[in-house]
Formats: C-alpha cells, structure tokens, sequence
C-alpha cells in the first residue's frame, strides 16, 4: 500500500436485532456489508448516500469507536502498516494510532462540554496523553486556536458563547491538537448555515495543505461532497455502490442512484433544464433489503435481472467503479461542476 494512508477492504459490520425479554436474535441490520475502498495520503475521500447507508458505521469503524465484524482495515502509520481490525484497544493507543486518527462531529452544540472553557476543551487531549501542561498547555492552545481562525483572547471562555460556525473551529482545533494523519469528518457542517459552511469547508482545505491531513468526509450532502472532495463512493444500504474522481462522478454518473442524488443538487440553472429525479420509494431496509439489487424497487431503468441477481462491484475503467447490471448501455445525466470559493 505505497501511496495508501488507509485501505479498507470487504469489511462487514452486523448488528444484531432483538425481540422479548430474553433478545432473541431475530435477524441483522447489514449496516456495513463488504465495503472496500483506500485513500490516499493527503486525500480526502467522501463517502455519501442518505441517512441510514452505512456511512457513520464506517467511519466508526476506522477510528475503531466500532470493531468490525470481518475484514481488514489497514493503516500507514510510522512507517509501517497495521490492521486497526485486529488490534486491541490498548494496543491502539501504545502504539499511538488513537492519536494519528481523529473524528470531527456534525453537531458543534453538543460534541463540546458546556462546562469546559475553550482551554481545557482543546487542551484536553494534550493533558490526557500527557504531551503539555501549565504555560507550555496554553501556549500550544493559543496556537492551534490561531490555526483554526479564532481569537486567542477566546481561551477562557465557554462554548455557549460562541456561534456554530465558531463552535466547529473549537473542534478541529481539538481534533489537530495531537497532530493526526488521518481526521474522520462526519456530517461537520450541516449543522450550520450555507454561509458559513463554505468558510469551514475552505478552513479545513487550508489546515489539509497545512498540515498534510488526510481527510474521510462524510455527508449526505452532494453539493457539499463536490467542493472538498477528490473522490467519492456512493453508498446504498450498506454497499458501496459507486467510486469515482469528483469530477467525473459529478459530470457523468454510471449508477442510477447517483444520478438521481446528482439531480437534487442545487444549480442556477437559467434555462430549466434540469430535472430532479424523484425517488419512488423508501430507502430500503439494512435488516432486509430487497432481492437482487438493492435499488431496484426505486430503480427508474430496472429489468427482470436486477430483481433476481445482485451486480458486483466492477471497475468500469481505471479507478472507477460502479455496481449495476446496466452500466453499459446507460447514458446518465451528471452535472457541472460548481465555481465555488
Ligand atoms: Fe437499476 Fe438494475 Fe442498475 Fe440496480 S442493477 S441500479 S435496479 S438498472
């Protein structure tokens, strides 16, 4: 895994579902069910899809908050490549990989203790590893909070005086406290408002330049995906779906439903051509999802195959890849890509 920070490959998380006082098992939710996929160092990989696809589990799994069922997550880290699958928790944090790897939440409001000052919030993980304390704490919590645009006059304050945009700032501060690799960005800015989200979304460019971060963005949140990401995996009921570069994701989609979360992003579109796909159906359900491909009760191009045999993950072409029995013969509609700041 040269270039490789992460490699995940066909890893499964099931989640048992119970019933009666004695929870009998009477069946699984397949919230994860044989992801694979690598990033880059200095990348950031996004993986989308709607509430409910896998994408949080996944992220959990990375930063082993959850412990896979089965396959392998593999790790770069000092020169040398772990499975975080198999490691125990303790072993994850003497070998300082619980440092290397990071998570920033969506919600700023409740991800920060109220009754912490800003101080203690992002100096917590330095007091805890036992990496700085008194003036040489402060100092480097002046610094990280310079690093992330806030006033360092901030330092003794609460978070319920700050704005959530401000709030998010306190996390990466927090989160780049301890100098990851890697940082697990789930759902980080849609909590806050569009204005704001471009300004953390351009923060946390500048710290990735900075700092050679490697990013895992999660969202649900196309428009989002497309301004920070340089690929994208489409997830659907615990299944990658679809992986490409941004670019080619967004300008020509080789799976219906991306195509159809493509349509619902939001475009000055002067001449009204764009249509917006919408999606009969519910999304299914992980504990029983539908036969044969998982879409296709929602599927606008599904046929009598799709119902009775599931399609692979294939690679269309180099570093592309896409789960559908019809990828050839469609011609899906994409959309351009966004001039944003
Ligand atoms: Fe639609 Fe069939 Fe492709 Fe599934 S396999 S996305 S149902 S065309």
């Amino acid at each position: 895994m040269d270039e490789y920070l992460l490699e995940v490959h066909n890893v499964k998380k099931h989640f048992p579902v119970t019933r009666g006082v004695f929870k009998r098992v009477i069946g699984h939710v397949k919230a994860v069910d044989g992801v694979s996929f690598s990033i880059r160092a200095g990348e950031t990989f996004s993986l989308v899809g709607e509430s409910g696809c896998g994408k949080t589990t996944i992220g959990n799994l990375i930063v082993r908050a959850l412990r896979p069922d089965s396959g392998e997550i593999l790790f770069r880290h000092n020169g040398q490549v772990v499975d975080l699958a198999d490691l125990s928790d303790r072993e994850l944090k003497t070998q300082g990989i619980r440092r290397a790897m990071q998570m920033i939440f969506q919600d700023p409001f409740s991800s920060l203790n109220p009754r912490m000052r800003v101080l203690d919030v992002v100096g917590e993980p330095l007091i805890v590893n036992e990496i700085a304390k008194g003036k040489a704490l402060e100092d480097r919590v002046r610094q990280l909070l310079g690093q992330v645009g806030l006033k360092q006059q901030y330092l003794k304050r609460y978070p319920h005086a700050f704005s959530g945009g401000q709030r998010q700032r306190i996390g990466l501060a927090r989160a780049l406290a301890l100098n990851p690799s890697l940082i697990v960005a789930d759902e980080p800015v849609s909590a806050l408002d569009v204005s704001i989200q471009a300004q953390i979304l351009n923060l946390l460019q500048d710290l990735q330049e900075a700092f050679q971060l490697t990013y895992l963005f999660i969202s649900h949140d196309l428009s989002v995906v497309e301004h920070i990401s340089d690929r994208v995996a489409v997830m659907y009921v615990g299944k990658i779906v679809e992986l490409a570069e941004t670019d080619a994701l967004f300008r020509q989609p080789q799976h219906p439903y991306t195509e159809a979360l493509l349509s619902a992003v939001p475009r000055s579109d002067p001449e009204g051509k764009k249509e917006r796909i919408i999606l009969s159906g519910e999304v299914a359900d992980p504990a029983d999802p539908p036969s044969g491909c998982a879409f296709h009760p929602r599927c606008p191009y599904q046929m009598d195959l799709c119902v009775s045999e599931e399609p692979n993950l294939q690679e269309t072409e180099p570093g592309r890849f896409v789960s559908c029995h019809r990828t050839e013969e469609l011609h899906l509609t994409g959309v351009e890509l966004a001039q944003m700041g």
